[in-house]
């Protein structure tokens, strides 16, 4: 029921054959599920080059005919969702409803950057002179390294594939080696679409061990990584050595305002819903939960009695709700937030602990009493937990949410158009969700502000990610 999982280079899918590698894990029992194999360094310069003729191929391909190779690979991964949302689920954790989502969102997503493609038009500037043209075309940027996490292993990918395919750019990734089958199975589509060789290589290895050797490679022009911050700030680095551009997507801790205004038992169900997706392992989770002294009793109870109410177990099993957290490592940094909580007064209104002692399972939490410069108030959790506190005024919540140096999403709830005016442009966050928790969609743009990153993916702005711009003046 896993995935097979291989290398695809130049077109080939290339199996273990004495390559070094690593198990992959189940969350949900600690069980091995299948060997993946590590490309090795004569692996990836095979791909470079691979990159190298898969983009000339490409890019003298018209967009017409590029957007009908990526939408055949959308369409084939809506015919094979089921298999690919139960590979997501047994390696990630995530239950099969939010697999599935995932998994047919990324088609979506991919769809939207095959038709977009196509749109990536130029534009005439009146020139100064009689007869004078100044044109402004869009052209690839070339062949882009990118390195996608473990949270959402087909989704974070799709994102990257889907711009720098619709651009016309040729891609080597490097996804998650702890969620690689449901990535292998996307790039599969791909492949069976007809993709010429080397347009798309998929890799796995040493993270810090790729990344450096691509990087350092003249050829690669664009680096696009999602992932933590000090991880992000390495590769920017290293991107910035050979002057290549860079998207970078990484951690956030999304402040959630609810004013006295807001209906408190409306916020606490459209926010506690999505505070639990993928058991809180999502760079734009609701995190910190500041609510307005009146309706903060009313608030807290109705979003404690919803996390009470989630059943958690194996994603597979019908009715699961959550799942486990993705590796052991989340397990250890829950502990020492939740420890840290209770440490610094806070307390625990529900959660709060492991549960059984097979598979990642930690309990939804809810914290209150706690103090803002307390760890769960300070560093992304990524995990099922949620702080409440309480704020006063307008002017103290802007700057207690503004306080940190993330800014990825916001959200906040009112019932006042002026105080949604005011709110939207108060919090510094690249995506703020006003009564409204929809910051994701294929059509906008998706991004960072502060130390949460640079670049949009998403939207027109993620397609230009993939294109320079240049200037053609004639006489
Ligand atoms: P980590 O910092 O070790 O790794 C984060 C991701 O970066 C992983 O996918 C990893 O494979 C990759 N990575 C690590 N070193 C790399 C390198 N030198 N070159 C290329 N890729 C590299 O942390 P982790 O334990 O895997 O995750 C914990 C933290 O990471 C979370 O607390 C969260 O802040 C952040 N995270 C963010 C996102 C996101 O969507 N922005 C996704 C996953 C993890």
């Amino acid at each position: 029921m896993y995935a097979n999982l291989q290398l695809f280079i130049d077109g080939q899918w290339l199996n273990g054959d004495g390559r070094a590698g690593e198990d992959v894990i189940n969350p949900a029992t600690e069980k091995p599920l299948a060997h993946l194999p590590h490309a090795s360094a004569a692996d990836l310069d095979r791909a470079l080059e691979a990159a190298k003729k898969g983009f000339a191929v490409w890019r003298a391909t018209s967009a017409y005919d590029r957007a009908k190779i990526i939408r055949k690979a959308a369409d084939l991964m809506r015919e094979r969702y089921d298999a690919i949302s139960k590979v997501l689920v047994q390696e990630e954790g995530k239950p099969y409803p939010e697999a599935r989502a995932e998994v047919l969102t990324s088609s979506d997503i991919i769809e939207w950057y095959a038709e977009e493609g196509r749109r990536a038009y130029g534009r005439i500037v009146p020139g100064r002179g009689k007869g004078l043209r100044q044109i402004v075309v869009q052209e690839p940027v070339g062949i882009v390294a990118s390195f996608t996490p473990w949270n959402f292993p087909v989704l974070t990918p799709a994102r990257k594939i889907g711009g720098a395919l619709a651009a016309g750019c040729a891609l080597i990734l490097k996804a998650s080696e702890e969620t690689p089958g449901a990535c292998v199975e996307m790039v599969r589509c791909f492949a069976d679409a007809a993709l010429p060789a080397g347009v798309l290589n998929l890799v796995f290895g040493v993270p810090a061990t790729i990344s450096e050797h691509l990087i350092a490679k003249d050829a690669v022009r664009k680096i696009s990584f999602t992932g933590s911050i000090p991880v992000g700030k390495h590769l920017a680095a290293l991107a910035a050595k050979g002057m290549k551009r860079a998207t970078m997507e990484l951690g956030g801790h999304a402040p959630v305002v609810v004013f006295a205004d807001a209906d408190p038992e409306k916020s606490a169900d459209t926010i506690a819903a999505y505070k639990y997706r993928n058991a809180g392992q999502v760079c734009i989770s609701p995190t910190r939960f500041y609510v307005q002294e009146p309706v903060y009793g009313r608030f807290l109870a109705r979003f404690a009695e919803y996390a009470k109410s989630l059943k958690l177990g194996d994603g597979l099993q019908r009715g699961v709700a959550m799942g486990p957290l993705a590796n052991a490592r989340r397990i250890d940094a829950m502990e020492t937030f939740v420890n840290d909580a209770k440490d610094r007064g806070g307390k625990i209104v529900t959660g709060g602990q492991r549960r059984g002692n097979q598979g990642y399972f930690y309990e939804p939490t809810v914290i209150t009493d706690v103090p803002d410069d307390c760890k769960v108030m300070t560093q992304e959790p990524f995990g099922p937990l949620a702080p409440v506190v309480t704020f006063k005024t307008f002017d103290e919540v802007v700057e207690r949410a503004n306080s940190l140096p993330y800014g990825l999403a916001a959200y906040a709830f009112t019932g006042s158009g002026h105080t949604a005016n005011l709110i939207g442009d108060a919090l510094q966050s690249g995506m703020v969700g006003i009564n409204s928790i929809a910051v994701s969609t294929p059509e906008t743009p998706f991004g960072g502000v502060k130390e949460s990153g640079y670049g949009s993916e998403g939207g027109i702005e993620g397609l230009h990610a993939y294109l320079n711009t240049k200037f053609i003046s004639q006489a």
